[in-house]
């Protein structure tokens, strides 16, 4: 619980990208469709991913890497990813809690910063917020994509 003390109508682009919480990535397990985890190096190279389901004991390993970001899978086995529901005719998806709290601060926010340093071309291009679907930004969506993060938060509490 160290929430930031900061005013929370302000946000400020904390510069991640989504690789950032591409470490831990909570999956649905190929083996018993419950909650299962896979956890990618940072280090290692090529990097190593390793999916291990604590209810079955099911786990998996892959050496060659990872196929890319992109929709409600994880970006190592391309499971389905276990915290996806739908919203707005969309798919609102993260990769963990921490994911989800960062989407849920950003989108919360009245006003959104963007940095005015060398870094703005950055943010403009990388950060995970800065290349969010506009179907989420949508001030009329916004209650209803804050209960879908809801939801998101729910579902990565339940184990
Ligand atoms: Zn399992």
């Amino acid at each position: 619980m160290n929430k930031p003390a900061a005013d929370p109508a302000r946000f400020r682009d904390p510069l991640v990208t989504l690789w950032a919480f591409a470490t831990t990535v909570l999956v649905r397990c190929p083996s018993c469709a419950r909650r299962a985890v896979v956890e990618l190096s940072q280090a290692d190279e090529p990097r190593r991913a390793r999916l291990v389901c604590r209810a079955c004991g099911h786990n998996a390993m892959r050496e060659d890497g990872v196929y890319g970001l992109g929709g409600a899978v994880d970006p190592c086995f391309g499971l389905p990813l276990w915290l996806q529901t739908p919203c707005r005719g969309e798919t609102l998806w993260a990769f963990n809690l921490e994911h989800v709290e960062l989407l849920e601060r950003y989108l919360s926010a009245r006003l959104r910063e963007r940095a005015r340093s060398p870094e703005s071309t950055w943010v403009r291009n990388k950060s995970l917020v800065s290349r969010l679907p506009t179907w989420m930004k949508l001030a009329r969506h916004r209650a209803e994509v804050l209960r879908g993060l809801g939801e998101l938060r729910r579902l990565a509490a339940a184990s």
